[in-house]
């Protein structure tokens, strides 16, 4: 069997200049378009985290195929963690930098019992600004954020860093 990190490797795209001048844009796309490579994708992040987590929160909007996925082959419950100002009913919002701008990420609240353990998870960790922010909606929300999962990691961003004790997990860093 190949490993997750082999197909990712091997089908990871490399955009220079995308969407911006000066940054190299990683592009999971082919990889979530192959079959048996997406399958090992969501059964690694699945198994790194097997028995730690009750839900998998997905961050747009990437983030929601992994999310569907783990939450399909583990059975649990799904959170979408959405761009700001498309989450009807009350929402939590935290404001963060982007390695290129700043964005802001809401979660709606009450889908889930007060400590529940979330995994979350999201393609690509770059400076971390957008796991982080995920963390806090997850925390105010009332959960436990047990663990992150990420495709792929630009380490020289040192996103991790900005996570705290959250254990993190990537398939790949570069
Ligand atoms: P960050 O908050 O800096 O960790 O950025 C992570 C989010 O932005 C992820 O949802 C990624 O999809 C996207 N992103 C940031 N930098 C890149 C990059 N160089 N290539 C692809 N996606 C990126």
């Amino acid at each position: 069997m190949v490993p997750a990190s082999q197909h990712v490797q091997t089908l990871l795209a490399s955009y220079p200049d995308f969407p911006l001048t000066g940054i190299l844009f990683r592009d999971l796309n082919p990889v979530f378009a192959d079959a048996l490579a997406f399958r090992a994708i969501i059964d690694d992040l699945r198994e790194r985290y097997a028995g730690q987590f009750d839900a998998v929160a997905g961050i747009e909007a990437r983030g929601f195929l992994l999310a569907a996925g783990i939450g399909y082959a583990a059975g649990c419950p799904v959170l979408a963690v959405r761009k700001g100002g498309k989450l009807p009913g009350t929402v939590l919002t935290e404001e963060y930098d982007l390695e290129y701008g700043s964005a802001r990420l809401e979660l709606e609240v009450g889908q889930l019992p007060a400590g529940s353990r979330v995994l979350i998870v999201d393609d690509v960790l770059a400076t971390g600004g957008t796991v982080a922010a995920t963390a806090r909606l997850i925390e105010r929300a009332g959960y436990l954020p047990v663990g992150v999962g990420v495709v792929l990691e630009l380490a020289d961003l040192a996103g991790r860093t900005r996570l705290g004790d959250v254990p993190v997990h990537t398939i790949l860093s570069l």
